[in-house]
């Protein structure tokens, strides 16, 4: 039915976290329009560009997977193959590779664009049947750090504020984030709420004055990776001025006498000198918040993508927990999710790290509930290999088989040299992908098709928590299947050669059967949504878990009650720690990356839509003008831009929104859409020890003329 008739369709926007309902419309079998839903409660019918030309991304066959495909030798070219045989090879070489090397020689990694159900289906595949915790996304590039974040103070991975409290908040510190180009929509939301009031306070934290540091009051351009210091001096000035909540802190925290004691060193003028800022700009900063009605913080990947990523985003709650500014309108800590799907991975347990339902594959009791949820005997105990270390492992040979699905490694992944030895060294790539123009293809022994947006149907989670269902409006093309239903496929074929019992296990008749199973894991949970089904969505509309007693929950905390054994939120005594890699007289220029307006990821979608593409066209280094001169450069001329792992050579361009001694590339070109490496073969795999998660905003850098 999908193929010829006309339907119209409320779907989610499948780029980034903030998870914007569209309206969209297919007539024989191709999308005629995607606009914004107007009853949607993530946008009222807002849409940013990207989410304008969705329509424009859509059934470009010639630049589609549509056929299995599988390489006969390293070398020789893909060969177009039947689906089912394809499906059959994955099964058959992963059991010999667990038949000879064990569960652990098997990695999966997939992707914050996967909705739930994939999650949950690769899920159970990998820790109930194959037997191994090796499974990681590129969530790991995006949110860890905001997840340990989260777990070590608060006690759940649980944002707990929503958007209506753009409208509230008197004072909002944005760090990290470049919310004008990563999440526009809520940006658009936030220049509303100051319009209206504009006594509202704008604090922006970033050492690029970006666009979204033009909407701020106040923008400290830290130097990168300060953020620690910074905060550590913002609560300093709050304990100092008498700006803290001791009532709160003293009914519902614990540990504050000795993050107090750690603090007491970071004065504004010692955190000024480390930060590159004045000390009265800290002291402001933290007065606006300290004085604040409500004060809601925003924060992303600036935070996330660091080294001591865990640790900036605990010193950033703990200015909310000092102040008891969380689960009141307008007031809390709020990361802003960078995938559309990431946090429905989180609840789904699709991390190394994690196992569904908020639960921690490091806990017997967790790990036998979701056996008995799964009807199996038992999931692995042994750790699972996060992003950097599987790859690690399969470049050392430890692991032989990687199962990629939706997400380009070799090209989003840091220190690309290393990543692309690795996918040479492993014995199995399987990659299911929905596009042809992804770096990753080239390596892959077997490709499976993947069905993509607005093929599939299933749900997703925003950065608030609220669940919305995703609708296909036409059919897949050529051969593809959603990726849940490829893994299903595989998982019976494999369960029949390693565990015939459990073949009936991955007997889904559909992404409701799916769903269905999910939510049963968060019964009882931290963020119970047992009692929802795709009917309860169609008819209420998408909800915020905890959804109970038949309605949703937009803010955590209110009660001031945490999810720790003791009921209290706990503040964690964390130093500062500078970023990974110095910079040094051979590397002095600081190297940071992030986002361009209009595109997404690795290019895959947007480098289909003309609008998009047009917007920048190529990746350029920009510089500031003095760095320019200092090296020898002008405007458009190309520059060798080297790191300790690799090179480039980009145009240059002039930008007096950085300081002299800091670049900025966008992170979105590689080799399938340029002449040029892209910017991960500069950036260096060092990770936060607790999140895991990698420093891509920081490298240190040399430039020349090439
Ligand atoms: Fe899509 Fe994000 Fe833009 Fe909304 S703000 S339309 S979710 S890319």
């Amino acid at each position: 039915p999908l193929v010829d008739e006309r339907r119209s369709v409320a779907s989610v926007c499948c780029y980034c976290g903030t998870g914007c309902g569209v309206q969209v419309t297919a007539e024989a079998g191709r999308v005629v329009s995607v606009v914004g839903d107007a009853h949607h409660p993530a946008n009222f019918g807002q849409l940013c560009s990207k989410g304008r030309a969705l329509g424009d991304t859509v059934r470009h066959d010639n630049r589609r997977v549509l056929q299995a495909m599988l390489r006969p030798a390293r070398g020789a070219a893909l060969q177009p193959v039947e689906r089912e045989l394809a499906i059959s090879q994955v099964a058959d070489r992963l059991a010999g590779i667990i038949e000879r090397h064990g569960p652990d020689a098997v990695g999966f990694y997939l992707s914050g664009q996967l909705l739930t159900e994939d999650y949950a289906v690769f899920n159970k595949l990998a820790r109930g049947l194959v037997g191994t915790n090796n499974l990681d996304t590129n969530s790991r590039l995006c949110m860890s750090s905001a997840v340990t974040g989260y777990k070590q103070t608060l006690g759940a991975d649980a944002p707990p504020a929503c958007y209506d409290d753009l409208d509230h908040a008197d004072c909002v510190l944005i760090a990290g984030s470049n919310m004008a180009y990563a999440h526009p929509v809520l940006f658009r939301r936030l220049e509303a709420a100051k319009a209206r009031r504009p006594q509202m306070r704008v604090i922006v934290i970033d050492p690029r004055r970006t666009d979204t540091a033009h909407l701020a009051d106040l923008h400290l351009a830290i130097a990168p990776g300060s953020d620690v210091a910074l905060f550590h001096a913002m609560l300093n000035v709050l304990i100092w001025e008498g700006w803290v909540d001791n009532d709160y802190i003293a009914r519902h925290t614990e540990g504050f006498a000795a993050l107090k004691a750690r603090v007491h060193e970071f004065t504004p003028k010692a955190a000024a000198d480390v930060c590159g800022v004045p000390a009265d700009d800290i002291v402001q900063a933290a007065r606006w918040f300290g004085q604040a009605g409500a004060a809601l913080s925003l924060y992303t990947m600036g935070l996330n993508q660091s080294s001591s990523g865990t640790a900036k985003n605990v010193a950033l709650i703990h200015l909310h927990l000092a102040t008891g500014q969380i689960g009141k309108p307008g007031a809390g800590p709020f990361s802003l999710t960078g995938q559309p799907n990431a946090m429905g991975g989180r609840e789904a347990g699709g991390m190394a790290t994690l196992l569904p339902g908020h639960r921690d594959p490091a806990n017997a009791d967790h790990r036998a509930e979701v056996a008995a949820l799964w009807g199996v005997a038992g999931l692995p105990v042994q750790p699972g290999l996060t992003a950097i270390e599987l790859f690690d492992a399969a470049a050392t040979g430890k692991v032989k088989a990687l199962w990629i699905a939706a997400t380009n490694p070799a090209s989003s992944l840091p220190d690309q040299a290393k990543v692309r030895a690795a996918l040479e060294r492993a014995e199995l790539v399987i990659v299911q992908e929905a596009f042809a123009d992804i770096e990753t293809l080239a390596f892959a022994d077997i490709v499976l098709p993947a069905a993509t947006w607005p093929e599939k149907d299933g749900t997703q989670t925003n950065s608030e928590r609220r669940i919305s269902r995703v609708r296909a409006a036409i059919a897949p093309p050529g051969d593809a299947l959603p990726d849940w239903q490829l893994a299903a496929a595989v998982a019976q074929k494999l369960a029949a050669r390693l565990a015939p019992t459990q073949i009936t296990n991955f007997a889904y008749a559909s992404p409701a059967d799916v769903f269905a199973e999910h939510v049963a894991t968060t019964a009882g949970r931290d963020l119970d949504y047992s009692a929802l089904d795709y009917a309860t969505l169609d008819q209420l509309g998408p909800q915020q878990w905890p959804f109970r007693a038949g309605q949703g929950t937009s803010r955590l905390y209110g009660d001031g009650h945490f999810p720790t054994a003791n009921g209290r939120a706990r503040f964690v005594d964390v130093g500062y720690q500078p970023v990974a890699e110095a910079t040094s007289a051979h590397y002095p220029i600081h190297l940071t990356t992030g986002r361009l307006r209009d595109h997404w990821h690795t290019l895959a979608r947007t480098g289909l839509a003309p609008a998009l593409i047009r917007h920048v066209e190529e990746p350029v280094l920009s510089l500031h003008p003095a760095d320019l001169a200092r090296y020898r450069l002008a405007e458009g001329e190309l520059a060798r831009i080297k790191s300790r792992r690799g090179s480039l050579v980009l145009p240059v361009v002039a930008d007096d929104q950085l300081k002299p001694g800091l670049a900025f590339l966008p992170m979105h070109w590689g080799r399938a859409f340029v002449a040029s490496e892209g910017v991960n073969a500069l950036t260096l795999p060092a990770f936060d020890p607790h999140s895991k998660q990698p420093e891509l905003k920081h490298t240190a850098i040399a430039i020349a003329p090439a």
